[in-house]
């Protein structure tokens, strides 16, 4: 580890557009965080690779549907690298299909808890790290919002379409609350991009069955979201803040 690279964490970064996320950020010189909420083995293989490519990483448990166990991830991070420069907030889940008027209050709980909650106290531990007003050296969070967020998935899950409009949202006004503090807040809108984590939704063909309404009639792949991801974190992107970018595909 060297003192002077550049620190990332990445929630959920052990699969899908987190891990995407993780391997680009070493190879691009940061030192990454890879934080994962069960899959242990995933989260180490994805570390074992990035060492191996010579990047530098560690991997961390915890859930951030859990206020306690998201204190202790920045600690955590405190410990292993002593600085924290970028924040990616791409935890998230989707639940199984249903309508508005099937769902339980559990459900939208843990929805608003993982995905909007879980942001904002991640958000939080950041700017106490980063922001000038605090004695930060300044940095850059992008937000993994969803194009759901304008479409409202009608019949599929409209609870996390809402859960990712409140993360757009949450990305305007932080943005502005720290644009003097040497603080970049952005986020990114993906479509249908070829993850696990429509499977986790009980969905595994969903991919396959979008295909044909989507303008370029194919899924995105999660490298394609990772390398916005990096744009919106580097200095290349000094001058964008509150920016919502759709890698989407059209849609
Ligand atoms: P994925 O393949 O299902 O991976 C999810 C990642 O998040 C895993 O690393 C998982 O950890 C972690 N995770 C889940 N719940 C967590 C929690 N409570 N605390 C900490 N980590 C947690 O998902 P993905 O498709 O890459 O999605 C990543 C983000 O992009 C999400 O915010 C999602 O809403 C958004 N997005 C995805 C799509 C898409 O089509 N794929 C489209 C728009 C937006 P474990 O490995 O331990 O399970």
């Amino acid at each position: 580890m060297s003192a002077d690279k550049k620190v990332l964490l990445v929630t959920g970064g052990s699969r899908g557009i987190g891990a995407a996320t993780c391997r680009l950020a070493a190879k691009a010189g940061y030192s990454v965080a890879v934080n994962y909420a069960s899959n242990e083995a995933a989260a180490k293989a994805l570390v074992a690779e990035i060492e191996a490519a010579g990047g530098d990483a560690f991997a961390v448990k915890g859930d951030v549907g859990s206020e306690a166990d998201i204190v202790a991830l920045f600690e955590a991070v405190d410990r292993r690298f002593g600085r924290l420069d970028a924040l990616v907030n791409n935890a998230g889940v989707v639940d199984v299909k249903a309508r508005v008027d099937e769902m339980s209050l559990a459900r939208l709980e843990r929805m608003m808890r993982i995905n909007v909650i879980g942001s904002f106290l991640c958000a939080r531990e950041a700017v106490k790290r980063m922001s000038s007003k605090h004695g930060g050296q300044g940095g850059a969070i992008v937000n993994i919002s969803s194009a759901a967020s304008i479409h409202g998935s009608p019949g599929e899950y409209v609870d996390y379409a809402a859960s990712k409009a409140a993360i757009d949202t949450f990305t305007l006004g932080l943005a502005r609350e720290v644009a003097t503090e040497g603080v970049r807040v952005n986020a990114i809108r993906p479509g249908i991009i070829d993850t696990e984590i429509h499977a986790s939704a009980g969905q595994p063909d969903r991919v396959e069955r979008f295909r044909d309404m989507l303008p370029m009639k194919r899924a995105g792949t999660a490298d394609e979201v990772a390398h916005a991801v990096l744009y919106l974190l580097s200095d290349e992107a000094s001058y964008t803040t509150g920016a919502i970018l759709n890698v989407s595909g059209g849609r």
